[in-house]
């Protein structure tokens, strides 16, 4: 959501803390604070409203809240300290990295602290020989490729947000990006994690080494939405730069045409270093906005990006153009230099902010489908839009099937933003009646967490909170998040919406 949002403060509202499956005790807000301070004092605690507001929502704007109190440690040892802290007066926390995230895992708790890891900002080590990095939490995924560049190396990958969102986060999600394709999610980019469970203990996952012995908690860990423990390191791998990168921006009449055509690449056997597709409406909107180059007759346009030594990325092209002509592409062009290639890829990386232009909000939603249903996927949410009588415009890793579309609505009318919002889950089913998944990179958070109702029996819901507890027993990290309670997902089949209409608009919603 744009970060003008200002959605409806109730409607549609997440989680009450009142509905974590262990409620936390009544308790004087004031005193609590003054506890924890008290406790750890050696740190910068924000208290006053003023200064906690930029705090109250992430980039999912249309839900705010405010917290008990900010914190913002320095140190390991305070990070241990705070966490003891609440786990003794049984305070949740929210861990919070440059608040990015579009599902609402940095949202605040009424009655929790959020935990600010903004000053764990140091990169302490990058070791060219072994082709890693290792940094604070709260560095900026950039800033990682920036510090290895004078090697010759760059961390892989690259969520669009890399200018502002941090390691710590992207670890919790799970991110991904234009070049995840070929070289895989932050899981397959991350050697280990140093982190503090809510008892204050430290614990490692993964190794400086390629493999650990026992069971693979690394794994489990990332894209645990800060509901495991607090990251406070983290050891990632860098790879070498490529020799030589050329984009090919290819046209298609028909959007499902231009879905297809990712499918037949990737049957063909290859494996681009980006496969991005935008329809009409999004290159229109990017256009305007920073002046890609790109064909705006097109109904959609593919980016695909080819990577390795000048032989490799000439054969690359040749194939791919020669798929993309066999798939109906009605035209095809190569960047002719890195400045050209750089354009076509800043209109991918800023259509979301370019949305903003379109509409006073934007609702980015985040599920994933085998890439041969795109086309399927597309055409049906065409047919949404006017059933729900809100645009929509698509822009979404291609090559993962992760799809992106962004439902555009005025947050000034609760209407609208209702229609919004159950457009939004009718497209999430959709994906996966296809056969896909609620989530893609954006995690689950507060804003699909009913979705995972439809996605996940009881069962799994029960397997998914017993896997949290091994963490933190007391369920006080990040609670009410990513996982529905087995009564939230009674209540939602109950005021479940279909095709637009409330079956009880009387009644309050969650
Ligand atoms: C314009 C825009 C484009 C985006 N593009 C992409 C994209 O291409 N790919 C993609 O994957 N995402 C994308 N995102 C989403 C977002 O940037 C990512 O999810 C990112 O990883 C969030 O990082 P953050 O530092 O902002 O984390 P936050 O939003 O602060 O937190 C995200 C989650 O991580 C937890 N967390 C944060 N730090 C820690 C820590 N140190 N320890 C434990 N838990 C922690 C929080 O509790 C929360 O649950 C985009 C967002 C925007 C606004």
């Amino acid at each position: 959501m744009t970060s003008n949002a200002f959605g409806p403060p109730a409607a549609g509202a997440p989680p009450s803390a009142g509905e974590t499956a262990n409620a936390q005790p009544q308790r004087d807000p004031a005193e609590t604070v003054a506890a924890l301070r008290t406790a750890v004092p050696d740190c910068q605690w924000l208290t006053d409203r003023e200064r906690m507001t930029p705090y109250e929502c992430d980039g999912l704007a249309a839900y705010r809240r405010l917290p008990l109190a900010v914190v913002l440690p320095e140190t390991e040892d305070q990070v241990c300290h705070i966490l003891q802290a609440c786990n003794r007066l049984q305070v949740p926390v929210v861990p919070r990295g440059a608040g990015t995230g579009l599902s609402g895992g940095a949202t605040p708790i009424t009655d929790g602290i959020v935990l600010s890891l903004a000053k764990f900002k140091k990169i302490l080590n990058v070791d060219a020989y072994a082709r890693t990095a290792t940094v604070q939490p709260g560095v900026r995924n950039l800033a990682v490729s920036e510090a290895a560049a004078p090697y010759g190396l760059y961390y892989a990958p690259d969520p669009s947000s890399q200018i502002a969102c941090t390691i710590g986060g992207n670890v919790s999600e799970n991110s991904g990006g234009v070049h995840c394709l070929k070289y895989g999610l932050t899981v397959h980019n991350v050697l280990r994690v140093r982190a503090v469970t809510m008892a204050g203990e430290i614990v490692e996952f993964g190794s400086h080494a390629l493999d650990t012995p026992g069971l693979d908690l690394l794994s489990v860990f990332i894209g645990s939405e800060g509901m495991f423990c607090v990251v406070t390191e983290v050891t990632v791998k860098l790879v070498p730069k490529p020799q030589v990168q050329q984009v090919i921006m290819a046209s298609f009449d028909d959007v499902e045409a231009g879905g297809n055509a990712v499918a037949a690449i990737i049957a063909a056997g290859i494996i681009p270093a980006g496969l991005e597709m935008m329809d009409k409406p999004a290159t229109q909107a990017v256009e305007a906005f920073v002046h890609a180059g790109y064909d705006l007759d097109a109904a959609a346009i593919l980016l695909c990006e080819a990577d390795g030594t000048a032989e490799e990325v000439a054969e690359e092209i040749a194939r791919v153009s020669q798929v993309l002509r066999a798939s109906g592409a009605t035209r095809i062009q190569v960047s002719a230099s890195e400045a050209e290639r750089l354009r076509f890829w800043s209109g991918r990386k800023n259509a979301f902010p370019a949305a903003g232009r379109m509409s006073p909000d934007y609702y980015c939603m985040d599920g994933t489908i085998p890439r041969r249903t795109i086309g399927t996927l597309l055409k049906r949410i065409e047919a949404m839009q006017a059933q729900y009588g809100l645009r929509c415009i698509n822009v979404f890793h291609a090559g993962d099937g992760n799809m992106h579309p962004l439902i555009l609505f005025n947050g000034n009318d609760l209407d609208e933003w209702h229609r919004a919002e159950a457009f939004g889950s009718d497209i999430l089913e959709a994906c996966v009646e296809l056969g896909g998944t609620v989530t893609g990179e954006h995690g689950v958070g507060i804003e699909k967490i009913n979705s995972m109702c439809v996605q996940f029996s009881p069962e799994e819901r029960d397997a998914f909170f017993a896997v949290k507890r091994a963490f933190d027993p007391a369920e006080l990290l990040n609670p009410d998040k990513a996982i529905p309670t087995r009564a939230r997902c009674a209540e939602y089949g109950k005021l479940h919406v279909r095709h637009g209409l409330l079956p009880h608009p009387e009644l309050p919603r969650f």
